[in-house]
């Protein structure tokens, strides 16, 4: 056997053993409510939060983008890659977000890692002074998050899980271990909707926590963007609906590829902000833009969310419904208290989440089973997401299900 071939069986098998080998399934038919795998299953595992990757109308609008623009872009940004929706999109993401400028990156992976990247390595000024970047991350930030901070070279401070007494010790530890106070930068960073657990960031201690330690704030609104908040505008509208008072981040990062329905990533925030990021984030400017169909798309699909606020609402009301017909039948889903669309049940076990989860496809639910190493060692999860979409005869057979399922397993484990 050639070392590659040993080397890539070893990491297998170690997997295997582990149960935490990962296989791909195939749908057969577009992102919906209910999709074909080889009947028809109920899908509680998208992040087409709003069900408008297949929106007729949506749908008909990106034909006719590609039929006007091509297929694909033909270069960088900075290059020739730009075209007119490129610049159309961003000044929608930014009205969206009711911000000043906005960026477009291929993912919103690429969003935070050339964002993260670009605002947290070492900077060396005109006349030859180093300042660099001290980074303060939440346990469970999103891996493209962590990818970022590993490329900027900075210093991390990982805190405990929306622990901001935690959060504030760790900026304490920074500055006593910190020579050059007056030079560095401080920057916390942290998901808005945690995708494991669907809990929320706590956006006004961290923007108290961030002016009393000078130090900057970035959050990700992969899951929050067309959820939270009375209009899906995020983690700001949210609290501030709560009547409590609460500004934008310095830095807001999001995806196009989950409520909005298509593909690529954005940077929202003050227009120097982007104008250093078009310079500076690599995986910006070294990289294919998007195709201008996609760009096009993504601008009509926000379009849609900010004129049909309903859809929105609809989504808030069926976390609410599947809440509750879950408690009835006697089980805790991990975030009910919260409103995103993103709602665990925790099981513990790997093996007994993965036969929990292979019952219910049985059943005609895919709900996945979460293990590690994209969750802790014994915290595998059950992870359901609701769409706008779901009817309530879906929710409570899917409620029913799992808890039938659920109880008849753990009985006999
Ligand atoms: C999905 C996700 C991303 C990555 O977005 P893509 O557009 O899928 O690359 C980034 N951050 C968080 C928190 C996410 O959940």
């Amino acid at each position: 056997m050639t070392s590659l071939d040993s080397f890539t069986q070893g990491a297998l098998q170690a997997m295997r053993d582990a149960h935490t080998y990962r296989t791909m399934r195939c749908i057969d038919s577009p992102e919906a409510s209910h999709v074909k795998i080889k009947d028809d299953v109920i899908l509680l595992a998208s992040n087409s939060y709003l069900d408008l990757c297949n929106e007729p109308t949506l749908k008909s609008y990106a034909a006719k983008a590609v039929l006007k623009w091509g297929t694909g872009s033909g270069g960088a940004r900075l290059t020739t890659g730009n075209k007119t929706p490129h610049e159309e999109l961003e000044q929608v993401i930014a009205n969206f977000k009711g911000e000043e400028a906005a960026l477009t990156f291929g993912t919103g992976y690429m969003a935070n890692v050339g964002t993260i990247s670009a605002l947290c390595s070492k900077q060396v000024n005109a006349s030859g002074t180093v300042s660099e970047c001290i980074v303060f991350s939440d346990e469970l930030n999103h891996a493209s998050i962590i990818d970022g901070i590993r490329l900027s070279k900075a210093k991390c401070y990982v805190y405990k899980h929306n622990d901001m007494a935690d959060l504030e010790r760790a900026i304490c530890e920074a500055r006593k271990n910190d020579d050059k106070q007056n030079l560095n930068r401080y920057f916390i960073v942290t998901d808005a909707v945690f995708s494991m657990d669907g809990d929320l960031a706590n956006l006004p201690e961290l923007q108290k926590i961030a002016r009393k330690h000078n130090a900057l704030l970035m959050i990700d609104e992969a899951h929050a963007t067309g959820v939270i908040g009375k209009t899906g505008r995020g983690l700001a509208e949210y609290f501030n609906d709560c009547k409590i008072p609460c500004e934008h981040a310095d830095v807001t990062v999001g995806t196009l590829s989950k409520a909005v329905g298509c593909e690529g990533g954005f940077v929202v925030g003050k227009k120097q902000l982007i104008e250093f990021l078009r310079n500076k984030a690599r995986s910006f400017i070294f990289t294919t833009a998007m195709s201008p169909a996609m760009a096009q798309a993504a601008a009509n699909n926000l379009t849609f969310i900010a004129t049909h606020p309903e859809r929105v609402q609809h989504l808030q009301e069926n976390v609410n419904l599947f809440c509750k017909a879950l408690e009835i039948e006697g089980i805790k889903a991990a975030s009910n208290d919260v409103h995103s669309a993103i709602i665990p049940i925790i099981i513990g076990d790997e093996e007994l989440a993965l036969e929990i989860s292979n019952k219910l496809l049985e059943k005609g639910i895919l709900i996945p089973a979460i293990r590690y190493p994209t969750v802790a060692k014994g915290k595998a999860r059950l992870r359901a997401s609701l769409m706008a979409t779901h009817t309530k005869e879906d929710l409570e057979y899917a409620a029913k299900t799992i808890a039938t399922i659920y109880l008849t397993l753990t009985k006999k484990h």
